[in-house]
């Protein structure tokens, strides 16, 4: 639907970008995926909105649990489910049932997802396509892809 540039000199914009998805209400049910080369910044980009998203201690990468899970507390509202996948170890198209990835879509809650081109068919169109790539100097060139109404309301 709508397709946006970004230019992230460091990380400290990866910073700032993670902060102001995090206050945006359309949020908490979103499904985003996070595109790029190993090293691009997936994780990294999950963990400074998690952390903007109040969570504290350490942030695990999903890459060999396929999935980490989090219950977060907000003020005056209901805990948000915060399910961060990471498929690049998937193998078989019977783990996902096996797993119960399934049921963890349908649920409410919001999403995040690294190598979801690995499992090309079972997720749901996400919401919100990141797609991070990695400059000579070290930069990175972020495209920011809305494919519902919710992404778009996430690109506000
Ligand atoms: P991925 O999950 O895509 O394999 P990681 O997030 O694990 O990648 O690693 C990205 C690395 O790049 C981290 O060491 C991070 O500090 C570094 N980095 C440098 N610049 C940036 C940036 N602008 N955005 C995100 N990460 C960056
Ligand atoms: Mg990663």
């Amino acid at each position: 639907l709508e397709t946006r540039t970004q230019h992230w000199p460091d990380e400290s914009s990866c910073e700032v970008f993670a902060a102001s998805l995090a206050r945006n209400a359309a949020l908490a049910d979103a499904t985003l995926e996070l595109e790029g080369t190993l090293g691009a910044g997936k994780t990294t980009f999950v963990r400074h909105l998690l952390r903007a998203l109040g969570v504290q201690g350490r942030i695990k990468s999903p890459t060999y649990a396929v999935v980490e899970l989090y219950e977060l507390e907000r003020p005056g509202l209901p805990p948000l489910a915060v399910s961060h996948f990471d498929f690049y170890r998937f193998e078989s198209p019977d783990e996902w049932e096996d797993a119960g990835f399934r049921e963890l879509f349908a649920a409410p809650g919001l999403k995040l997802c690294e190598w979801a081109e690995k499992v090309a068919g079972r997720l749901p169109p996400p919401d919100l396509r990141i797609g991070l790539q990695m400059e000579a100097d070290d930069s990175r060139t972020v495209t920011l892809q809305a494919l519902t109404p919710r992404g778009q309301e996430l690109l506000r």
